[in-house]
């Protein structure tokens, strides 16, 4: 793929910019939801939406990136790449298929090289009833003075880090990821925070498939993530819930190979509040269909490492970003969630361009069903 490089970037703004191009090459119109603050480098940050294909179209395939800030990064560099694609965009019209491309749902994470939005919230953790009590997750609890030690200094000190391995040898990797990412409500300033309330994103959004997802009948949605999973490979994950049998069956057919955090086969842990809950709220018309695709970049511990060193340099305001310290804590956060070498970008855009086709092909196949 000789084009590979061009559709990848370093800033949200050059990103931004590449999306609006691609998107004015294909003969598409942009709407933007406004962040209410400015990026990194003082630009604009915005949720921006192109649709190809009728407002009434029976069947919709949302693509989507940056649910995670940071993790945009590659996301966008696979929706660039499939806005170029000419055969792609004629296919989908060919098939009835009217194609939703959301680039940047976290436009401040993806501009600040953070994972969590301006509020420090987990974006696929925000999405639980506010009005209920918060979910609890005791294993967080006894962890995050730990993991987000108050030390005034970066690593924290040798103490803090044979506990923290030492909880790891007794727990195991796999139950010390359920714990730290399943996602919490206690610790504003920790990890994997869902939030107290909506965050904008989580209303960005709403507004977004209220215009543009309650017409359709059915609805295949592709959440492009990174940093889980073996480097290199494409991991698609169930996005909605995995007790429902006749969801799973269709979306395994859909994309071979398919995982769920609710068997536990997925490198991803089981989280509370995920992002695909909305459907269920805002796109009751229509029979859903939907996975996180997760893009393998570094090892678990290595990125836990990254998103430890993130969160305690946000703790501590005082310190500019412009030191040296703070400039590799965030530099170590982009490398960790996208890997800049020409092999691992190649096998992103063709897995990923893969999979968003396997999404088409489900919708194009099946039958729009009369409901029961
Ligand atoms: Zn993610």
């Amino acid at each position: 793929m000789d084009d590979a490089e061009t559709f990848f970037s370093r800033s949200y703004q050059e990103a931004r910019g590449k999306f609006l191009a691609a998107a004015e090459a294909a003969d598409l119109d942009v709407h933007s939801e406004i962040h209410p603050l400015l990026g990194r480098d003082g630009e604009t940050l915005a949720l921006d939406v192109v649709r190809s294909g009728p407002r009434d179209a029976e069947k919709l395939l949302i693509v989507s990136s940056g649910c995670h800030g940071i993790e945009g990064y590659a996301g966008a560099g696979v929706q660039i790449a499939l806005l170029r694609d000419a055969d792609f965009l004629a296919e989908a019209r060919c098939g009835g298929v009217a194609v939703l491309f959301l680039h940047a749902l976290n436009p401040w994470g993806m501009s600040w090289w953070r994972r969590v939005t301006h509020e420090n919230i987990d974006l696929n953790r925000n999405f639980i009833d506010f009005h209920q009590p918060l979910p609890k997750n005791p294993g967080y609890d006894a962890l995050h003075a730990l993991l987000v030690p108050a030390s005034a200094t970066w690593p924290p000190p040798p103490e803090n880090e044979a506990r923290l391995q030492a909880e790891m040898a007794r727990q195991g990797v796999a139950a010390l990821q359920q714990a730290i990412s399943g996602g919490q409500y206690s610790e504003p300033e920790g990890l994997f925070y869902g939030g107290h309330a909506p965050s904008w994103s989580q209303q960005a959004l709403r507004h977004v498939l209220r215009d543009h997802a309650t017409q359709c009948a059915r609805l295949g949605w592709i959440d492009l993530h990174s940093g889980l999973g073996p480097t290199g490979m494409a991991e698609p994950i169930l996005a909605g819930d995995g007790r429902d049998e006749a969801l799973l069956r269709r979306a395994q057919s859909w994309w071979p190979g398919l995982k769920s955090t609710h068997d536990h086969s997925s490198s991803s842990a089981e989280t509370s509040g995920a992002m695909s809950c909305v459907v269920a709220q805002e796109c009751l018309q229509a029979q859903y269909t939907g996975i996180v695709l997760e893009f393998g970049t570094v090892p678990l511990l290595h990125v836990l490492q990254a998103l430890r060193a993130d969160q305690w340099l946000e703790n501590h305001p005082e310190r500019p970003l412009q030191t040296p310290q703070a400039q590799a804590i965030r530099e170590a956060m982009f490398r960790t969630f996208f890997v800049d070498t020409p092999d691992w970008k190649e096998a992103l855009l063709k897995q990923g361009l893969e999979r968003i086709r396997d999404g088409l092909k489900g919708l194009r196949e099946n039958p729009v069903q009369a409901p029961a």
